[in-house]
């Protein structure tokens, strides 16, 4: 490990747990550690945090508390709202989702087909949008339930979600979104999008990871998918985890009221980022319309170059990024979003995702921006396609 300072652009992967979130948790590691079902009032007090951090959480997507139930990731929210669907409807055995969602629901999805359910994976255009007539026209009175992610974690590519639903609705079909990476960076009000299921994950908020939510729409049938103790009123058993419960409930406060005051300011940052980065570098192009978008996300393709081998160079000046979704990261097959994108293997795996935060500043991109051209050019240097290619022109 070197010791040159960290310079993170991967806030899609993870976060930084926020001090505050670290103080409102630790007394309920050291000394609030009870059980908040016993009887006893050491466990019984727990109650009334727990449920102030409900509140806190529904509040950033404008739920009432008791629709929102605490998971322990995005991913068993996402894998949550599929079992449930299929289970209460056991004559619906058709799914509709996108060929670019997350790993949480893109593969639960491929194992339900290939146990017998029916799943029409949704294409998307170059710039990464879905046909909302191909949505509508892929409904059947068979199908349980449309998942369709909020925002894309790798391109940042945020979908119609209000329109969708509406769609949805009309066809009497219940509609699910991942919403992991929208949350804390765009509004979400699940009274106006109207989705009947929606998942978040904390440590996409500085909280820490390991503890996710699932929105229930107030009346949506909901099957739950851990079953055991009768915890979050019969929805999800499992005994609650109440210091992280605890840092979620404060992540999301702290996310809500900050949401229009930093927003402005990353989205500033990585504009100024990617803009430099197309003038700057030849053959380079983003992935992904620029609007409607993540303001913290750019996705770029630096053609003639592997990412994973730019990845190692940025690592070793003490930069972050990644190379499509960290579930994915350390296999060589290009990204599936990208290739739902329609480009091609090789320009795939030359694109690399900066996803930026609260924590970054302009000298961050500054150092970004001075580090990674030379780079660039040398991995094309070495690279025996692009110099005999002669102008590094690739096919
Ligand atoms: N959904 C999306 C869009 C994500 O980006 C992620 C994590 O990267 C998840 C779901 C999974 O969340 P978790 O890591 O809490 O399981």
């Amino acid at each position: 490990m070197n010791s040159s300072p960290l310079h993170y652009f991967d806030h899609n992967a993870t976060t930084r747990v926020a001090p505050e979130v670290v103080e409102a948790m630790l007394p309920f590691l050291r000394e609030r550690w009870g059980n908040p079902s016993s009887v006893y009032r050491f466990g019984k007090q727990l109650t009334a945090p727990i449920e102030a951090a409900r509140a806190h959480v529904a509040a950033l997507i404008h739920a009432d508390p008791q629709e929102v139930l605490f998971t322990s990731c995005g991913t068993e929210s996402n894998n949550a709202v599929l079992h449930s669907a299929l289970a209460l409807a056991p004559a619906k055995r058709h799914l509709v989702t996108t060929a670019v969602e997350h790993s949480s629901v893109f593969k639960h999805a491929k194992w339900l087909q290939q146990r017998g359910y029916e799943v029409t994976f949704l294409p998307v255009d170059a710039d990464g949008a879905l046909n909302l007539a191909m949505l509508e026209s892929s409904l059947r009175p068979d199908t349980a339930l449309v998942s369709v992610m909020w925002a894309n974690n790798e391109t940042g590519v945020i979908f119609p979600i209000a329109a969708i639903a509406a769609l949805c609705h009309r066809h009497g079909v219940l509609m699910h979104t991942d919403a992991v990476q929208a949350a804390g960076k765009v509004a979400l009000d699940v009274r106006t999008a109207d989705v009947d299921f929606l998942s978040l994950s904390a440590h996409k908020l500085h909280a820490p990871k390991g503890i996710g939510a699932l929105y229930v729409k107030r009346g949506a049938p909901f099957q739950p998918y851990l079953l055991g103790g009768g915890q979050e009123k019969e929805r999800r058993g499992g005994t609650e985890n109440v210091p992280y419960i605890i840092g979620f409930g404060r992540a999301a406060e702290l996310a809500h009221g900050r949401l229009s005051q930093k927003q402005p300011r990353i989205r500033a940052l990585r504009d100024r980022l990617e803009e430099t980065m197309l003038r700057r570098i030849p053959q380079t192009q983003r992935h992904g319309a620029p609007e409607p978008r993540l303001p913290n996300t750019t996705n770029l393709a630096f053609a003639g170059i592997e990412a994973e081998a730019l990845l190692l160079r940025l690592d070793q000046a003490g930069i972050c990024a990644s190379s499509g979704s960290a579930c994915t990261t350390g296999s060589l097959e290009p990204s599936h979003v990208l290739t739902a994108m329609g480009i091609p293997p090789e320009l795939a795996r030359s694109s690399v995702r900066f996803s930026l935060g609260i924590d970054t500043t302009d000298a961050d991109v500054d150092y970004l921006l001075e580090r990674l051209p030379p780079m660039v050019s040398e991995l094309r240097e070495a690279s025996p396609v692009w110099r005999a290619n002669g102008d590094g022109q690739m096919q």
